[in-house]
C-alpha cells in the first residue's frame, strides 16, 4: 500500500519527517538516520522542501535516498512559492518516475506565490493533472499567522482539506488546540483525517523562534523547563513532552502521529520505545 490515504483508511499511521540535506556529509547522515529509524516500522516518511521558492532538487535527492533506503511510502512536500504551473508539473512528473504517490501540497513562505495564490490552488492543480496522487495539506491548530481571524482560517482550511485526502498539523504542545481544530472542521462538515504533528525539538532558542513564527503557544511549565534544561538534556525533555502529548492524543483517538525528527535518530528511537511499551 503506497498511498497514504489508503494506509489511513486501514490503521493509525506512524510517520517521520525529514528535511533535505545541504551537502554530501548531511546526505550520509540522513541516510544513516533513516536506516536506524527503519527498525521502528514507520508507515510513511515525508521530506520538506526549501522555503522561498528555492529549488525542489534537494528534496528530490532526499526522496530518492529515502526510496532506496526505506522502501516505504514517501511524501515529498511541494510548495507553490515562486513556482509556475510548468515547474510544478515537471516536479510531479519527476516524482511519478520515482514511483512516488503522495504529495504534501503547501503554499510555502514568501510573497511571490507564483501562479498559485494559495495551497488550495495547488491541490486543485494536482488533483486535475495527477488524479492518482494522494494529497495531504497543512493545518495550523493555533491559526495560521497570516489569517485575519480564526473563523476565516477555519473556512479556508476546511475548503482546502475537502479537496485533499488528509492534513498534517503544525506542531503544538497544548492538545486542546488540536481537538478544537478537529471539532471546528467537523462542524463545517469536513471529516478528513487530521494527523497531529509532534516536534522533537533540540534547542530552546530554535524552538522559541519557530513557535513564535507559527503562533504556537509554549505552555508556562514547558517555558520554565526550557529555561532550566541544558542543551545536552534538551532532547530528553522533548521526548518526555512528546510522550505525554501522544498519550493524550491516542487516548482520544487520532488517525496518525507525524514526528518531526529534525533528522536525528536517537530522540525518535527513544520516543518510539517509550510509546511501544
Ligand atoms: P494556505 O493553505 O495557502 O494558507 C496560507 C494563508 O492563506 C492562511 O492564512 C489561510 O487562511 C489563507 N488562505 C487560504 N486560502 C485562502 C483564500 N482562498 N483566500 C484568502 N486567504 C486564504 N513550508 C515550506 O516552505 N516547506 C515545507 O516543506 C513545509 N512543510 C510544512 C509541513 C507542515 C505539516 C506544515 C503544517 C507546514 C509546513 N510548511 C512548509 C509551512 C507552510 O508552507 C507555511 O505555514 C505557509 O505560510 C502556509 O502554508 P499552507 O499550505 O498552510 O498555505
Amino acid at each position: 500500500m503506497n498511498r497514504i490515504s489508503d494506509i489511513l483508511s486501514h490503521k493509525q499511521a506512524y510517520s517521520y519527517e525529514f528535511f533535505p540535506p545541504k551537502d554530501e556529509v548531511q546526505a550520509k547522515e540522513m541516510h544513516q538516520v533513516m536506516e536506524e529509524l527503519r527498525s521502528t516500522n514507520p508507515d510513511f516518511v515525508s521530506v520538506t522542501c526549501g522555503a522561498l521558492g528555492s529549488s525542489q532538487e534537494p528534496t528530490y535527492g532526499a526522496v530518492s535516498i529515502a526510496q532506496n533506503t526505506l522502501q516505504l511510502p514517501i511524501m515529498p512536500h511541494l510548495t507553490c512559492v515562486g513556482q509556475s504551473r510548468a515547474d510544478i508539473d515537471q516536479t510531479l512528473h519527476g516524482y511519478n518516475d520515482l514511483g512516488v504517490q503522495n504529495i504534501l501540497a503547501l503554499r510555502g513562505d514568501g510573497t511571490d506565490t507564483g501562479e498559485f495564490g494559495h495551497a488550495a490552488d495547488l491541490v486543485h492543480f494536482i488533483r486535475s493533472a495527477h488524479p492518482d496522487i494522494s494529497i495531504g495539506v497543512a493545518a495550523h491548530p493555533e491559526t495560521h499567522p497570516l489569517s485575519p481571524d480564526h473563523q476565516t482560517d477555519r473556512l479556508h482550511l476546511a475548503a482546502k482539506l475537502q479537496m485533499a485526502d488528509f492534513a498534517i498539523t503544525q506542531f503544538f504542545f497544548n492538545t486542546d488546540h488540536y481537538f478544537r481544530l478537529v471539532d471546528e472542521l467537523d462542524a463545517r462538515g469536513c471529516r478528513k483525517p487530521v494527523i497531529p504533528g509532534i516536534i522533537l525539538f533540540n534547542s530552546a532558542v530554535g524552538l522559541r523562534r519557530i513557535a513564535s513564527l507559527n503562533n504556537t503557544e509554549i505552555p508556562a511549565m514547558l517555558n520554565e523547563q526550557l529555561d532550566h534544561t541544558s542543551r545536552a538534556d534538551m532532547s530528553q525533555l522533548a521526548v518526555e513532552v512528546a510522550f505525554e502529548q501522544i498519550d493524550t492524543l491516542r487516548a482520544q483517538g487520532v488517525p496518525g502521529l507525524h514526528i518531526y525528527t529534525l533528522n536525528k535518530s536517537a530522540p525518535a528511537l527513544a520516543l518510539h520505545k517509550a510509546i511501544a511499551t
